[in-house]
């Protein structure tokens, strides 16, 4: 057994505190990992609050995890003691369903669904909901911690070109917006709108600058204009109605990141002639769409879940190739309370990532 310290909500309503736990030591096929840095998603606090239903707690959120290989199983062959490597949202999948011999373990139809880095095998929030958070089940403890220990084909290796706290991000904030992107195969010269310029929106507007498109970020929040302008993207206030008619039908593609539930009929009449809106960010059910609007251009809303492992590896390998990474600001892990407090308030330049060298620290107050 591996003594790990990380920090666990142990209810919807309380902070993230010290907790001390165990995982195995590396199986035959595993990977020991020393974290050295974790990002923070807002799906980590959707998780630590139940937002989705379905949360088993405690609560150890983390699934953008950069660290070094501590030691290996003895049939281990893709990584060796001392790499840096990455886990991002998955660490296990069926291996055997119709997606999975397709590369698709993010679609795993296996009996328990994909197994998340946290909060063990996936159930979907509205099916959660409607079962009232019944399921009985084992957990998993992510990221914010100090050690993981993880089958060899769910880590990822991380480029030589990428600093640890940039490609952490990478694993789900940049392979959630690369997958979409790549799948509705977004090309140089095509029109993409992002809406919501926070931590995945960040990702999508530099990996779809970065694959040739022309990138529109629309926004709530004024303050992130000139922010958009460094990244050679145009910005749109959402509630500026006046510029918001002028783009009608003139997107190839659109990626919605806001994490709530959200009216999507006015980013469909940006869409071209069967165009697609692909919705990332609220998993939970919309408010109605106007099939019309769909219907007379031939359009799409669709949904997508972060993204396969070969992604993953292409989308780490891409933002080497081309210099970019997420916008991020580094914290301590006891400043994980406000850092979530912040996320929520839209009050992050784009991305915070942890710093794991702070979980040796002391508490404040011990
Ligand atoms: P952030 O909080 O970093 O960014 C979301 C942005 O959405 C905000 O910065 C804000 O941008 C905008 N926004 C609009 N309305 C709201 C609101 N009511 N509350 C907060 N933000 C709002 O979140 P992430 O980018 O980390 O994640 C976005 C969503 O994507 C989350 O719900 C997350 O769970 C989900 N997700 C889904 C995945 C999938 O596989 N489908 C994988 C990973 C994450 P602005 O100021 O520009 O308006
Ligand atoms: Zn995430």
């Amino acid at each position: 057994m591996i003594q790990t310290v990380g920090y666990a909500a142990s209810s919807s309503s309380s902070d993230l505190l010290p907790f001390a736990f165990e995982r195995n030591a590396a199986g035959p096929f595993e990977v020991e990992i020393a974290v050295t840095h974790c990002g923070v998603c807002h799906s980590d606090i959707h998780q630590a609050r139940n937002e989705w239903y379905n949360t088993l707690y405690p609560c150890v959120p983390g699934h953008e995890i950069v660290g070094r290989v501590t030691r290996t199983g003895s049939q281990v062959s893709r990584h060796a003691v001392g790499d840096t490597v990455g886990v991002g949202c998955m660490i296990e999948s069926c291996g055997h369903c119709q997606p999975c011999t397709h590369g698709e373990q993010n679609y795993c139809s296996g009996p328990n669904s994909w197994l998340a880095t946290y909060n063990g095998p996936v159930i979907p929030a509205v099916k959660a909901r409607d079962r009232q958070n019944t399921y009985g089940r084992e957990n998993t403890f992510g990221g914010y911690s100090s050690t993981l220990v993880v089958h060899e084909a769910f880590v990822l290796k991380i480029p030589a070109a990428l600093a640890p706290e940039l490609a952490a991000p990478i694993l789900c904030a940049g392979v959630t917006t690369y997958a979409p992107l790549k799948h509705w195969g977004v090309k140089a010269g095509d029109q993409v709108g992002i809406v919501g310029f926070g931590g995945l929106g960040d990702m999508a507007a530099k990996i779809a600058r970065a694959m040739g498109a022309e990138v529109t970020l629309f926004t709530s929040t004024p303050e992130k204009l000139r922010a958009a302008a460094r990244m050679e993207a145009h910005a749109v206030l959402e509630s500026d109605r006046a510029t918001m008619q002028s783009l009608a039908g003139r997107f190839d593609f659109m990626l919605s990141t806001i994490p709530q539930a959200h009216d999507v009929n006015p980013f469909i009449d940006l869409l071209k002639r069967d165009a697609t809106l692909v919705v990332v960010g609220a998993l939970d059910r919309l408010p109605p769409v106007n099939n019309q609007a769909l219907a007379f251009g031939r359009k799409s809303v669709a949904g997508s879940m972060i993204g396969n492992l070969a992604e993953t590896q292409e989308v780490l390998d891409f933002c080497a190739k081309h210099a970019i990474g997420p916008q991020i600001e580094i914290i301590p892990m006891q400043q994980i309370n406000e850092a979530f407090a912040k996320v929520v308030l839209g009050d992050v330049r784009f991305r915070f990532v942890i710093d794991m060298k702070s979980l040796a620290e002391p508490e404040p107050g011990r």
